[in-house]
């Protein structure tokens, strides 16, 4: 009989009396898949809550000993990699699915735009085209939205320790101070317990992983269901731990624990849009300094290494945020990144958003170009390829070992890829693994060289996996001298 983990899942906890809890511990968290979103953590009478672990990265766990077992609380279902609530087709069905087309790769769409912000500095300060940013602020001005929950420095937000928290805006000043990625952990435990105990119309901006939590939860939280009244998802690859920042800024002569403020998408004029540089503003000695490299010239940065990334992101399968009102992420084409100044690609869900988005543009205060989905897809190759084949390849090893998994829309198969891709995906998970132990390494010994020394032979074993084999070189090398001889 086929591995069915949906099934085997729920068999097994049908037959055992641990509280839910203790069944997402078990499952979701020790398995490493928890992403730390915090959806469980403002379950009525939920144990858990959100800290912070050894690798930088935030993560579920029970408050205190025995707590699990004392009070149901009912956490499986708004968990986004539990299996147990309902699936991002399911929910974008219920939501979108009267008037959008449905595509495999990216979920529901009713139309589909490159562009970006014409108007003000949204684009000058986005990270891309600053499409968030000004729907963010449209929706708040035409009066949509009272507030918008979203990730901003934490400055503004005295909780927090870390440089980046999800916080909650009510004023455009405050949403305008929100604009860039961060490739930073965050959670949402703080704000969504705002939620629930303020009444207000929020805008929610995040992650697809984030925005299902919110989905799910909402289906068992009325005060979510009517006080959410937009989800904006970002197109996501994945999410790094903190030393992610550390390990950029410390090449930059900042050392880990000195960086005090960091932006991941600093723009370099008339480099193509994907070439963008990092500023990190922190200590050296008892100087405060600011910084800005071309991430081409950055140990690590190369997204297909993975370094530093969330373990549960090895084991997602949405890459736009398809149970958003509107997906937003960067055209990553030629034809756009040629532009410095970045080029938003726009997955709209919504009558209502596609409106604003149509009069805006036809006022001049945007730039939006209808696109077909497949620019869409192309624009996300990378991430797709990871998501699909290379995510069948991860379960199917899992399924192999017999390890629980997430139950993922993908069937686990190693069928799709041949043996150099295999080899690539092997060392992609080892490179993400190894890269948080090698941090550490590297924290302890004082030494960057020392995470450098470590990483570089999966990175080399990674990098010949991409180089054509040699007789392909010598061949290519010879064709091009013939055709240069017989002037052809
Ligand atoms: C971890 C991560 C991975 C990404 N991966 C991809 C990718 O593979 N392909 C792609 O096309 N785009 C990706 N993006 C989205 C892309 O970087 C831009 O955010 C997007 O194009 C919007 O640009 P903008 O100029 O319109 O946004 P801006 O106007 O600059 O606004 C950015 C908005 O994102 C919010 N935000 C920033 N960081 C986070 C976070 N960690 N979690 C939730 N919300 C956040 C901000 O609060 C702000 O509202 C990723 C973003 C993040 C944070
Ligand atoms: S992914 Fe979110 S809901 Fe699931 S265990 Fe982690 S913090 Fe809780
Ligand atoms: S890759 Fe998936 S799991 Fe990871 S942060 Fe992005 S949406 Fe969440």
């Amino acid at each position: 009989m086929a591995y069915d983990p949906r099934g085997e899942f729920k068999t097994v906890w049908q037959s055992v009396s641990e509280s839910e809890s203790t069944r997402l511990m078990q499952s979701v968290v020790q398995g490493g898949y928890c992403i730390g979103c915090g959806a469980c953590a403002v379950v009525d009478n939920s144990p858990l809550r959100i800290v912070w672990n050894e690798s930088g990265q935030y993560e579920a766990a029970i408050g205190r000993a025995g707590q699990a077992e004392r009070r149901e609380a009912h956490v499986l279902k708004v968990c986004p990699f539990s299996g147990i609530g309902p699936d991002e087709d399911v929910i974008a069905e219920e939501r979108y699915g009267s008037w959008c087309e449905r595509d495999a790769r990216v979920g529901y769409h009713l139309a589909d735009y490159a562009g970006y912000v014409l108007e003000g500095n949204f684009r000058e300060n986005g990270s891309s085209g600053g499409m968030v940013t000004w729907l963010n602020v449209e929706l708040f001005r035409r009066g949509f939205t009272d507030a918008v929950v979203h990730v901003r420095p934490t400055s503004l937000s005295t909780e927090s320790s870390a440089l980046f928290a999800m916080g909650i805006s009510r004023s455009e000043k405050d949403i305008l101070s929100g604009s860039k990625s961060r490739y930073y952990p965050v959670e949402m435990s703080h704000v969504l317990s705002q939620i629930q105990h303020v009444p207000a119309r929020y805008t929610v901006v995040g992650l697809p992983c984030f925005i299902k939590a919110i989905r799910l939860l909402a289906r068992t939280d009325v005060r979510i269901r009517d006080r959410v009244v937009c989800c904006i998802s970002l197109v996501c690859g994945h999410l790094k731990s903190a030393s992610f920042a550390d390990m950029l800024a410390w090449q930059m002569g900042i050392p880990p624990g000195q960086l005090s403020a960091i932006d991941f998408r600093h723009k370099i004029l008339d480099a193509p849009s994907s070439h963008y540089g990092i500023e990190a503003t922190g200590c050296c000695g008892s100087r405060t300094m600011t910084r800005i490299r071309s991430t081409l010239e950055l140990y690590g940065y190369n997204w297909g290494y993975g370094f530093l990334k969330y373990n549960a992101c090895d084991y997602c399968d949405d890459v736009v945020g398809e149970t958003a009102d509107i997906s937003i992420g960067d055209a990553w084409l030629p034809q756009y990144t040629c532009d410095s100044a970045g080029t938003n690609i726009l997955v709209v869900r919504t009558s209502e958003i596609d409106l604003i988005l149509r009069e805006a543009s036809d006022a001049g205060r945007i730039r939006l170009d209808r696109i077909g989905i497949d620019v869409v897809v192309r624009s996300q190759d990378a991430g797709l390829r990871h998501r699909r084949d290379g995510l069948a390849y991860r379960l199917y090893l899992k399924d192999s070992a017999g390890d629980w998994r997430p139950p993922k829309r993908v069937t686990a198969s190693a069928a799709p890829l041949d043996a150099r891709q295999k080899q690539i995906h092997n060392l992609r998970m080892v490179m993400a693994i190894r890269s948080h132990s090698a941090f550490r390494s590297a924290l302890i010994a004082g030494d960057f060289n020392v995470f450098v020394t470590l990483m570089s032979p999966f990175v080399k074993a990674y990098e010949s996996c991409y180089r054509r084999p040699f007789w392909r070189r010598i061949g290519g090398r010879i064709l091009r001298f013939a055709l240069r001889v017989t002037g052809r």
